[in-house]
This record gives structure tokens, C-alpha cells and sequence, in this order.
């Protein structure tokens, strides 16, 4: 069954090892934030540094694991019908909104929905990881200099995982103007 997560919010649930969650961009050009941890022990959660250390790349897609900072295998990209994805850069919190944006007043953001979405599951905001940013396309050139492009998703496109340990997901639909090519939509998931 299809659930859908509005407009610059968010949702946290719990996933059973071997289960499936497809995340679906419904409209196009839509940033999900993704956060995973262990239910067991929540101290356990994706690490993008050992993501790039054991899959060799910067780039993750179909056929990439997401590891955790225990150095486990967490979740299995096993369908990306876009093809790009960042794991490079932190959730949108407020302040990268008064830092980047330099925007004073309250909007939302990646980091409050995550924090929000979590705090029912004894996660607190300082345990929350860089988030898997599916979608989101981040590039960079041979100095290292990052740029935030709009994604190249495109209406119904999706990235498909399997829970290869008992998790806890948070998900979000991306609340960053630049994320998201200057609107927000809502993004779909399912899980099976
Ligand atoms: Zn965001």
C-alpha cells in the first residue's frame, strides 16, 4: 500500500529484516532524506564513511549497501530508477537555512522532521547521521568544490532497498529550496 509524506515533512516507522521499502519521487525533481538505524541497539545507524570506504564510490545506486558505523551491511539498494543519490551532505536543519539561505524566522527543515518523527523511538537530535539523500544530486569537481543541482528524477522514478537487519527509517520530503529545484512536493513510499 502507497503512503505519502507531504509536503517538507517527514515519518519514522519500523522495518523487519528482509522487508522491502521503495521510496517513489511521485511528481519529479523531490529530495528524500533517509536515516536508518538498528532497532535492537539504535547506537548502531548508516555511516556514510563506511559507505564509501567498502563501496568504493561517492555514487551509490542499484546494487550499493548502505553500512553502518559498526561496519555492517544495513540496507540493500536493490532498484534506482534515477540513479542518483548524495550521502555527502548533512539533512537541512534551521540553521542551514539562516547560514546558507540567510533566512531569519522559522522554516522547515530535514533535521526538525527527522529529530521529530524519531523522538518516539528514544532517538535524540545529536544521534541523527548524515542522511542518505535519495534523489538528491550533489556534484563535484576535481578541487572538490560541491555544487546542489535540482535532480534528475523525474515523475514516478524510485529507489528500491531491502532491510538486511530489523531497522528503524526515518524518511523525509526534503524542505530546502535548492534541494528540490526552488518547490516542494510530497514523496511516496511503500513497503513490502
Ligand atoms: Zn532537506
Amino acid at each position: 500500500m502507497r503512503k505519502i509524506i507531504q509536503k517538507q515533512s517527514g515519518v519514522a516507522f519500523r522495518l523487519k529484516k528482509g522487508q522491502f521499502l521503495k521510496v517513489i519521487d511521485p511528481e519529479g525533481e523531490q529530495v528524500s532524506d533517509m536515516v536508518v538505524f538498528n532497532s535492537k541497539d539504535i547506537k548502531e545507524k548508516i555511516s556514510s564513511g563506511k559507505t564509501f570506504d567498502f563501496e568504493e564510490s561517492i555514487l551509490l545506486t542499484k546494487n550499493n549497501f548502505l553500512w553502518s558505523n559498526r561496519s555492517r551491511k544495513m540496507m540493500a539498494i536493490i532498484d534506482d530508477t534515477n540513479g542518483r543519490n548524495d550521502f555527502l551532505l548533512a539533512p537541512c536543519s534551521p540553521e542551514t537555512f539562516e547560514i546558507m539561505y540567510d533566512y531569519s524566522g522559522y522554516h522547515p527543515s530535514c533535521f526538525e522532521n527527522l529529530s521529530t518523527n524519531l523522538k518516539p523511538f528514544g532517538i535524540e537530535p545529536d544521534d541523527i547521521p548524515t542522511a542518505f539523500n535519495i534523489f538528491m544530486n550533489v556534484t563535484f569537481d576535481e578541487e572538490g568544490k560541491l555544487a546542489v543541482k535540482p535532480p534528475t528524477s523525474q515523475a514516478n522514478d524510485y529507489v528500491e532497498f531491502k532491510a538486511l537487519m530489523d531497522v528503524i527509517v526515518s524518511l523525509t520530503a526534503c524542505s530546502a529550496e535548492d534541494s528540490n529545484n526552488g518547490t516542494f512536493k510530497p514523496i511516496h513510499f511503500e513497503i513490502r
